[in-house]
């Protein structure tokens, strides 16, 4: 039944071995700037890959600032730590997402508030924030938002790009500064999405990038904070255990992190930023070709919304039923096709399970169907 999608796909990456969901491609200068690193002896904390990665980063996405750190989940943990979310305090996300996000959230001993997404961007729904927020929030006197039952602060709003399709930021945006909360992007799967012309990431106080090695461009495993220049300023003290500069003296003025990214890493994620525009028009380009063929067909494909350039960082259909979906994925990875559900909803985890959250039709609707397709760069 699904043998057309299986040639479909082998035609695309011409093999007839195993096709895995999303392999990293290396066709630039990742050999040479990695053996640099060796043969300058700077492979770790020091060194002048991690200052050059940094700065395109901040020029590609138009970032003011951009800090590298050792993975996505690292990166989620200290903007949240800038963002002043402590014990106690509420942060809201989506319930379809990876478990990165919410792991970020408690490590701060704050919890998740699960609002609905909606159908068209996968992402975190501002009218179901706005309808939450109306029915179970205040702004208190000092100008915190509170639920209005146990008087919980909720500090932050932490939406994710999913797959790299921008959630619906004016409306968001707008939602956020109503309520005060202070917006962070989770942009790991959205490096080269753009929303309205801007990068992902650059629209609330803080965005997070990830470079681990199923995303669309990776250093092995990495991630980058991007924001202004105090922000900035903050995160690179935190995240390199914060030291005060001295030609000697070892002086930490607080509690610090050493979440820095390896001066090796950061070699390789230069050269692979250098092909990063290449790898998203390769990708537009299959997820074009997806399109195409499921026109007509009973399985729906995952498009970029409206006013959206979308980096396509896996592909995705939405099935007719569960049982559809199951069939798919079972003829997929019997023929060595690599095919798979989207998350379980956090709110299933047993350390979210009992997390406030509003209506979840949308997730779960969702949850039930949609499968993400083979997506890694095509072969040249
Ligand atoms: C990949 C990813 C992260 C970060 O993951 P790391 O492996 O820690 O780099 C965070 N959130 C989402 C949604 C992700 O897909």
């Amino acid at each position: 039944m699904f043998d057309s999608l299986i040639r479909f796909v082998r035609d695309q990456y011409r093999t007839n071995e195993f096709i895995p969901l999303h392999a990293p491609v290396f066709r630039g200068r990742e050999r040479q700037l990695v053996l640099d690193t060796i043969d300058s002896t700077f492979v770790s904390s020091v060194g002048a890959y991690v200052d050059r990665f940094e700065k395109d980063m901040a020029v590609f996405t138009g970032s003011p600032r951009a800090v590298a750190v050792m993975n996505g989940t690292a990166a989620l943990h200290v903007a949240l730590k800038l963002a002043e979310v402590g014990a106690g305090d509420l942060v809201v996300t989506q319930p379809l997402t990876f478990v990165a996000t919410c792991n970020a959230i408690a490590y701060c001993g704050a919890e998740p508030l699960f609002v609905d997404v909606d159908r068209h961007t996968l992402g975190l729904s501002p009218t179901a924030l706005e309808s939450w927020l109306s029915a179970h929030a205040l702004i208190d006197d000092h100008g915190d938002c509170r639920t209005r039952v146990g008087h919980r602060r909720i500090r932050a709003c932490l939406p994710m790009h999913t797959f790299g399709h921008p959630v619906e930021l004016d409306a968001l945006i707008d939602v956020c500064e109503r309520w005060k909360l202070v917006l962070i992007e989770d942009a790991a799967e959205s490096l080269g999405s753009y929303y309205k012309g801007r990068h992902t990431g650059t629209f609330g106080r803080i965005g997070v990038l990830s470079f681990n090695g199923n995303k669309i461009m990776t250093t092995g495993g990495g991630g980058m904070v991007l924001s202004d220049e105090d922000i900035g300023k903050r995160a690179k003290h935190l995240t390199t255990t914060a030291k005060i500069p001295h030609p000697y003296e070892f002086f930490h003025d607080e509690v610090g992190y050493n979440y820095r990214l390896p001066n090796l890493n950061a070699a390789l994620g230069c050269a692979q930023l250098e092909q990063l525009p290449a790898f998203v028009e390769s990708k537009r380009t299959l997820a074009q070709r997806y399109i195409a063929f499921f026109q007509g067909s009973d399985l729906q494909p995952i498009v970029e919304p409206q006013h959206c350039r979308s980096n396509y960082w896996l592909n995705g259909v939405i099935c007719e039923s569960p049982a559809q979906r199951d069939a798919l994925l079972n003829a997929t990875n019997d023929a060595g096709v690599m095919t798979r559900p989207i998350w379980t909803l956090m709110t299933r985890l047993p350390a979210h399970a009992r997390a406030l959250s509003g209506p979840l039709d949308n997730a779960l609707w969702l949850e039930a169907r949609v499968v993400n397709l083979p997506s890694g760069v095509l072969p040249v």
